[in-house]
């Protein structure tokens, strides 16, 4: 395992960036926080630095570079497609800048059937990014979860007969960014589909770490509308995509309207392009694009499966480490074989979640996430917060605002990483009285995002 670790680190860039720690001295950044943002691999960085001299304006110049770019960034669209085994020809890959603009995209872009009283079916366990896009324009629901936070897909079937065909989509994420739970996504459809209904994934968290197949048309198995972000998969040039049937996004109204979107415009008519580029108006991202394909050509190299597994286990290794931690108490996943990616979501009893993470950074340079984690409504539930509760604490910014620590791990993450934050987390549990003095109070609510004043940064650009 620690071969194949040794491996993977060697694809990224910065593992060994040193960064500044309160006591004066230095150490490697340890980045647990796979699950924002991942670091870029060199094979991203090296295809720019490679296509930058070719780089121009895609699709409207008639200049040599101008149509190398064109081409590029239309080729990516098959590339895309076959990692994800999307349909050749009935599928299209809208390029986006991340996976929230491409959920809104596909609500903008279903709000505009007509067929009144349409429902969407969410779960209690998503990103506000799969969330927030659907209410305004729908009426939504949510599939409930376990006391653990796993979905309880009984209960969405329950709400899919309860609506009665009045389910126009289910959607739901392949993976919780919150309790690295992976969802049945294959029974989902099946059962989206018995009643009537598409269902869209957000893999914004799966697509990273395991295999995804979107299926054949005719399987009920079919993943009907796919998105996912390139900067969570080492690809951090502001690119994502929204996957789904041509058919769906053809004869629509844009949400963003310019140029690329048009055939032709005059005071008096708007011909709109078909798709996708109806809804790509603007300067596309080439260098987004390029980035992302090579970035799904290092994963493949590499293989979804090699990366699932290796993550699996190292999260497996975390889990069995923590538990040996007084007053660390885990969120999400009971039993060990659940299926899983790398994430934990853990509190540990009698400091602050926000302090814990920033103890974290100053002692062992660990980079954690805590808070809400963009999943407002799962982490409340998970933490037992009703609206009486969050409205008290809302009304009382002085006292800390509740939440959890988030340790989400990448392919090139080690063991070694792993033993530097229990060991750290194990001084910390045992001196909890001692920290707390030494590093104050933590901020006052998770939104509250200062700049670390304390340590002095060195070398840091
Ligand atoms: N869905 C999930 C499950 C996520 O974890 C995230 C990012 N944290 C998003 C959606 C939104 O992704 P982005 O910020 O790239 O749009």
């Amino acid at each position: 395992m620690d071969e194949l670790s040794k491996g993977f680190r060697k694809l990224i860039v910065g593992v060994n960036t040193q960064v500044p720690l309160s006591n004066g001295g230095y150490a490697a950044a340890i980045n647990l926080d796979n699950a924002a943002t991942t670091p870029p691999f060199h094979s991203v960085m090296e295809a720019i630095t490679k296509f930058v001299p070719w780089y121009s304006s895609v699709h409207r110049g008639t200049g040599y570079k101008s149509i190398l770019s064109s081409d590029i960034y239309e080729a990516g669209r098959g590339i895309i497609k076959r990692f994800v085994h999307a349909d050749k020809n009935k599928d299209i890959v809208i390029y986006t800048k991340n996976t929230t603009e491409a959920i809104n995209l596909l609500a903008y872009v279903l709000a505009q059937d007509e067929d009144e009283g349409a429902v969407v079916l969410s779960t209690e366990m998503e990103h506000l990014a799969n969330d927030l896009p659907w209410r305004d324009k729908f009426k939504v629901d949510y599939a409930c979860t376990d006391k653990h936070g796993r979905l309880v897909v009984e209960d969405l079937e329950l709400k899919l007969r309860k609506y009665d065909g009045k389910v126009k989509l289910v959607t739901v994420t392949g993976a919780s960014n919150v309790t690295g739970y992976k969802n049945p996504i294959y029974e989902i459809a099946v059962l989206a589909h018995r009643y009537g209904a598409k269902i869209l994934v957000d893999g914004a968290q799966l697509v990273p770490h395991c295999p995804v197949d979107m299926k054949d048309f005719d399987s009920s198995e079919h993943i009907d509308y796919l998105a996912f972000s390139a900067h969570k998969m080492y690809a951090p040039f502001g690119s994502g995509v929204l996957i789904g049937p041509k058919q769906t996004f053809e004869k629509i109204e844009p949400v963003y309207k310019g140029g690329g979107a048009v055939k032709l415009v005059s005071h008096h008519f708007i011909d709109w392009e078909g798709a996708p580029y109806n809804n790509e108006a603007g300067t596309p991202n080439v260098i987004g694009i390029v980035a992302l394909v090579e970035a799904i050509k290092t994963l493949d190299r590499i293989g979804m499966n090699v990366i699932h597994e290796y993550e699996k286990k190292l999260i497996e290794y975390t889990t069995k480490a923590l538990a040996g931690i007084p007053d660390i108490v885990m969120y999400g996943p009971s039993e060990k074989d659940e299926d899983k990616i790398g994430i934990i979501a853990f509190e540990l009893m009698g400091i602050e979640p926000r302090l814990l993470s920033q103890v974290l950074s100053w002692e062992a340079a660990i980079a954690v996430r805590s808070g809400l984690f963009c999943a407002h409504p799962y982490v409340e539930k998970l933490l037992k917060l009703t609206d009486q509760k969050l409205r008290y604490y809302q009304k009382k910014p002085d006292i800390p605002f509740p939440g959890l620590v988030r340790i989400s791990v990448g392919l090139y993450n080690s063991y070694r990483e792993i033993d530097v934050l229990v060991d750290c987390l194990g001084r910390i549990a045992k001196n909890k009285k001692e920290y707390k003095q030494k590093y104050g109070k933590p901020q006052k609510t998770p939104e509250s995002n200062q700049p670390l004043l304390y340590p002095p940064r060195r070398n840091a650009p």
